[in-house]
């Protein structure tokens, strides 16, 4: 990528936004930035941007609820939480609207900027293939245009489930482990305790959608003490 990333930043602390905008022009991105949910929301309408960072709490319209209504419109929309506490429940209530990750507050710069780029990356370096996935008897799906079919049912996957879903195809000869999955798919070089979380809550939405049954998987598998993976074609 030869242009500077875009990243536009939704905060209304004036001290944090101004802080996080020196950051990423520092770092190399063009900047944008937003100091209420309201005015969030249309700017990231209008994009395009490389990602969104979105604080959560924010007067007009909180970042859950841009992050929804982004998804809604944009399933390839790469965007980053900013929680103000990393309980359990907002982790994964963000990640359930389709965040592809969160950071906690107070963050550190560094490992802000490393999230960044770690879901930029995995958003070049892993495009959507070109080849369909056959996934058990009757589901197909197309990473291209993240669309897929059970039977006669269309599904509709955000890039990062995508993701997900070509890597176990890509190793459905064995299980493979969150941890792996962390490395990459998510791009982490460490996986720590909460973030395998973040792989489960993927699991679990992508077999809402895959399986007939989600409590007893046919299509995704869970290997016990080994991770997951799909059937072998
Ligand atoms: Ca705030």
């Amino acid at each position: 990528m030869s242009s500077k990333p875009r990243i536009l930043i939704v905060e209304d602390e004036a001290a944090i936004r101004s802080g996080l905008i020196d950051v990423f022009t520092y770092h190399g991105f063009k900047v944008d930035s937003a100091a209420d949910g309201s005015d969030g929301w249309h700017k990231a309408q209008r994009g395009p941007y490389d990602l969104v960072l979105l604080d959560v709490m924010l007067p007009g319209m909180d970042g859950f609820e841009i992050c929804r209504r982004l998804r809604e419109t944009d399933r390839e929309q790469a965007i980053i939480l900013l929680t103000a506490r990393s309980t359990d429940e907002d982790v994964i209530h963000g990640l359930s609207l389709g965040a592809d990750d969160y950071v906690a507050k107070p963050f550190s710069i560094a490992e802000l900027v490393l999230r960044v780029n770690a879901v930029l990356r995995r958003a070049r370096v892993l495009p959507g293939g070109a080849t369909q996935l056959e996934l058990g008897a009757d589901i197909r799906v197309d990473p291209g245009t993240l669309q897929g079919r059970r039977g006669d049912e269309l599904l509709s996957f955000t890039r990062r489930e995508m993701d997900v879903l070509q890597y176990l195809h890509a190793h459905s000869e064995r299980a493979v482990s969150r941890e792996e999955l962390l490395h990459k798919v998510w791009g982490y070089a460490n996986a720590l305790a909460l973030e395998t979380r973040t792989v489960d809550i993927h699991i679990a939405k992508l077999r809402r959608k895959l399986e007939p049954d989600a409590t007893t998987p046919r299509v995704l598998l869970t290997v016990r003490g080994a991770g997951y993976r799909l059937p072998p074609p």
